[in-house]
């Protein structure tokens, strides 16, 4: 079995019957449109069964990378396949720069948008926010451009490979800037709840990451020129770390972007991870829940009642903030949020008990889970989280009326 047929965890073996790669446009509308059955296939980092299907997949990889910035709107247009990690340094070259990026750069630009893929930071949206246009083939093969403005495109951005596959991705950009990253060590759990907002609040992006036995740490960027700062020797009763650190402890820092306080360029620090190194061989699973704001702390409170059944079973748990959104089909539409996220063992019925509970000690804050990582929560209470969904439906419908682009997941979820 060849790795492209298994997702970057190596837990899902995709039960497409062929996976496509094609180099043109031209021959991946020639494909979707005598398909019966298809799915469009990013860098495979979902861990959920999000993209999978019986029918065939496609992959964007392998069409042309194109990037393109239009200075004068401020957009670059990028080839859906594209990694973040590639399409940054190509940005930063041009002195432009994306308003944030998720913990690692080998996400392809695609499939990050269309599971609502975030970083941190109480006043960035999530990646798919940037997206100004897509660039999308139907399933009649068609190559259509829906452009932020229109009715329906905020339905259409986080889609889930339901409404066609996206060839081509118009993005937002501004002016690049430089980020400045220290780790602060010995946070203490106590002081993250009581002192939560603020928390969040001291820079332009913060993570907090806990391992719920005693490690609990925050990675503090701060935006060279948002005022005046040096790290803090005793912030929140926390030191600032002396020698970088990995989000795991006890794995080695040399993959993880430059800390200590040095300022380098925004794709250097605003992912926790380096692109030139693999983040790890794929032995983690991955859960997250996205809570409204107004709930992080009770949700916080409700997961470290857990710590002694979550510890056994995990790598590191991180909590970041994302700011409210349009798109229908966003964990964070219509609020700001928490993201409480889990990063396993590969250990999936070890791990499938203590999900359940957190899913359980969750329900009363109204959680949206990540589309593209791993939850149980039953069908029916994920639809109900999402206001929009008759919309999306409708939208569908118009796009997809046979449900070409359908995969058991959308018909769970989506209905
Ligand atoms: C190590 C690791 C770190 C991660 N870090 C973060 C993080 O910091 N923040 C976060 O929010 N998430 C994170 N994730 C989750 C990840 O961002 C999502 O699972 C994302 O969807 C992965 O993108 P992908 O290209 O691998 O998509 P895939 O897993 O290949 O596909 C996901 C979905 O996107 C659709 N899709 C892909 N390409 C296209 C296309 N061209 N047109 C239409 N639909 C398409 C697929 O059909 C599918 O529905 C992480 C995952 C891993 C493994």
């Amino acid at each position: 079995m060849s790795a492209e047929r298994t997702n970057w965890a190596g837990k899902l073996t995709y039960g497409a019957t062929r996976i496509h790669t094609p180099s043109s446009v031209e021959e991946l509308q020639d494909v979707v449109a005598r398909t019966a059955r298809i799915r469009a296939l990013g860098s495979r980092h979902s861990f959920s069964d999000v993209a999978d299907t019986t029918g065939e997949l496609v992959s964007v990889a392998g069409l042309p990378p194109r990037a393109d910035v239009d200075a004068a709107a401020r957009t670059v247009t990028v080839a859906a396949g594209l990694r973040y990690g590639d399409l940054a340094e190509q940005l930063h070259r041009q002195d432009w720069a994306l308003h944030n990026l998720g913990s690692l750069p080998h996400l392809s630009v695609a499939g990050a948008v269309a599971t609502a893929t975030h970083g941190s930071g109480d006043g960035n949206g999530n990646l798919a926010t940037a997206v100004a246009a897509l660039h999308l083939v139907r399933a009649d093969g068609e190559l259509v451009t829906l452009r932020r403005g229109e009715p329906d495109f905020d339905g259409a951005v986080v889609a889930l490979g339901a409404l066609g596959v996206v060839v081509a991705v118009t993005l937002d950009v501004v002016p690049a800037f430089e980020v400045q990253q220290v780790v602060y060590d010995d946070l203490a759990l106590d002081t993250v709840g009581e002192r939560f907002d603020e928390i969040f609040a001291a820079a332009y992006s913060v993570s907090v990451f806990t391992d719920w036995a005693g490690t609990t740490r925050s990675w503090v960027k701060h935006r060279v020129g948002d005022g005046d700062w040096t790290p803090d020797p005793a912030w929140m009763g926390a030191r600032p770390a002396d020698s970088p650190r990995n989000p795991v402890p006890g794995m080695p820092a040399v993959n993880c972007t430059e800390q200590l306080g040095v300022p380098g360029p925004w794709y250097d620090r605003l992912p926790h991870f380096r692109l030139e190194f693999t983040p790890s061989s794929g032995e983690e699973l991955q859960s997250e829940f996205l809570v409204p704001r107004a709930h992080g702390v009770a949700a916080f409170g409700a997961v470290a009642a857990l710590a002694g059944h979550i510890a056994p079973v995990l790598q590191i748990c991180e909590l970041r903030t994302v700011a409210a959104d349009d798109l229908w089909l966003s964990p964070s539409y219509g609020r700001d949020v928490v993201g409480i996220h889990f990063t396993w063992r590969k250990d999936p019925e070890g791990v499938a008990p203590v999900l359940a509970r957190i899913e359980r000690a969750l329900a009363p804050y109204e959680p949206r889970p990540h589309w593209g990582k791993l939850f149980t929560v039953a069908p029916e209470q994920v639809r109900e989280r999402y206001p929009r969904l008759a919309d999306f439906r409708r939208l569908r419908g118009e796009h997809d009326p046979d449900g070409c682009f359908g995969n058991a997941f959308t018909g769970r979820y989506l209905g």
